[in-house]
């Protein structure tokens, strides 16, 4: 015996009233016209869940487009038509909008590849998508109203907080799907299940066929919206994080960084580009063995970003050692080394030597107001002569200053005179 199951009560309490009715009138006009119309994907499971979503995607049984024009006219709003994705969406005068698209079935000539799209009944749209509980549509026609066409049990999927995809080649034909499952299971607290992980096991090869910057793209999107400690952990353990990043490593100690790398304050309130915070966190995955820079160059893409490895990377290899006792002695090999690649190196180094990592972190910050602090006019004034030495001076001064050996004003005259001019 089949139950039929309604979403009607979860639309009427969760949309706004006049959203409620427009899609009244998008199934009485689908009816006149010999279509039927669902709405579809992610409204859907957001109702099931009782969470509200005014993102409504609407599909056809019938031309979509034509009926998107027609649903337009009838109401008097506005159809934008988006030929490439067979889609139109109708605005109306009050600014509710609906996407409208014509049901379709996807093939996949290759594994990775964009598919081939030709138009289908509910039922085959339905199998076209990522996940069960995005397979889910409601009819729109008068009489059945908020019905589910649920062939791929995402209802009961929904309720055991399952995430399922619909057949064994889902993540070959689309491995975007592994991330976006990813992002699903940190945003609803669902979880894969275990024949789904099985087959994101099985489509390694198919993930290796991504461009990497489409890797890139979907990466970022996810970061967006989950933890990237989460999503590393997550692609480790289903195995598949060389295949997206390869050569990178997740293990405790790469989590130890890039935990503290985001806790950093600086980095919490980081005004540097998205771009930039996707390569420090990548970065953390590649420096495992931090005497091989030729492996961290992979998470740089632009020539600043290989310069910073390369930063990154010399202060390094001078660990351990004398170099790293003070500030002042740190900064004979980190005077020319930019801000961002010592935030990190002491990231790096957190897990290892906190005290060492602490210094750096002194260190950034006594280095930003040194300029302050002396100049050649101090030199001058107390009687050198401008020329090459001035260079050398200035930097001892430098170093003292880092290492608290002169604290004021007073201190940097007197140095001058016991070091420079006796
Ligand atoms: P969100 O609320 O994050 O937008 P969504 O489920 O609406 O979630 P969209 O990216 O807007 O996500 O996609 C809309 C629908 O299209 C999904 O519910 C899903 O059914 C389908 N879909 C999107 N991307 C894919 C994909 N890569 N493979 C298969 N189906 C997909």
């Amino acid at each position: 015996k089949k139950e039929t199951s309604t979403i009607r009560p979860q639309m009427e309490k969760l949309l706004p009233e006049p959203t409620f009715s427009l899609l009244e009138r998008v199934g009485e006009l689908a009816d006149s016209m010999k279509m039927n119309a669902f709405i579809i994907g992610g409204v859907v499971r957001d109702l099931i869940m009782g969470i509200p979503n005014e993102d409504i995607d609407i599909v056809l049984e019938g031309n979509g487009i034509e009926f998107a024009e027609a649903f337009a006219n009838k109401i008097g709003g506005t159809v934008k038509r988006h030929e490439t994705f067979y889609t139109a969406t109708v605005e109306t005068e009050s600014g509710i909008k609906l996407d409208f698209t014509t049901s379709r079935t996807e093939y996949y000539e290759k594994p990775a590849a964009l598919p081939t799209v030709s138009r289908s009944n509910i039922k085959e749209d339905l199998f076209r998508r990522d996940f069960t509980m995005n397979a889910i549509a409601a009819s729109l026609q008068p009489g059945r109203f908020g019905e589910l066409i649920d062939h791929f049990h995402g209802l009961s999927d929904i309720h055991h907080k399952r995430l399922r995809v619909l057949h064994n080649l889902s993540f070959v034909e689309d491995p975007t799907r592994i991330l976006r499952g990813i992002r699903f299971e940190e945003r609803f607290g669902f979880r894969m299940d275990e024949q789904t992980e099985a087959f994101i096991r099985q489509s390694t090869g198919s993930i290796s066929a991504l461009s990497k910057a489409r890797i890139i793209t979907e990466l970022r999107y996810l970061f967006s919206s989950a933890s990237p400690v989460r999503v590393f952990t997550r692609l480790s353990e289903l195995g598949v994080l060389d295949s997206f990043l390869p050569g990178a490593v997740w293990s405790t100690y790469s989590e130890a960084v890039l935990t503290h790398f985001l806790r950093h304050p600086e980095v919490q309130s980081w005004s540097v580009t998205e771009k930039e915070y996707w390569f420090f966190i990548t970065l953390c995955l590649y420096i495992e063995d931090f005497k091989k820079p030729s492996l961290a160059r992979m998470a740089a893409e632009t020539r600043q970003q290989k310069k910073v490895v390369n930063d990154i990377f010399s202060l390094l290899e001078h660990y351990p050692g004398s170099y790293f006792n003070t500030p002042g002695m740190f900064h004979n090999i980190a005077h020319q080394t930019e801000d961002h690649a010592l935030l990190f190196t002491s990231c790096v180094l957190y897990p290892i030597d906190t005290d060492v990592s602490a210094m750096i972190e002194d260190y950034r910050h006594k280095r930003k107001d040194l300029t302050n602090w002396v100049g050649g006019d101090d030199l001058k004034e107390a009687g050198i002569s401008p020329g090459p030495s001035y260079k050398n001076y200035l930097f001892q001064l430098e170093q003292a200053i880092l290492d608290h050996k002169i604290k004021n004003r007073r201190d940097v005259l007197q140095y001058i005179h016991t070091n420079f001019l006796s």
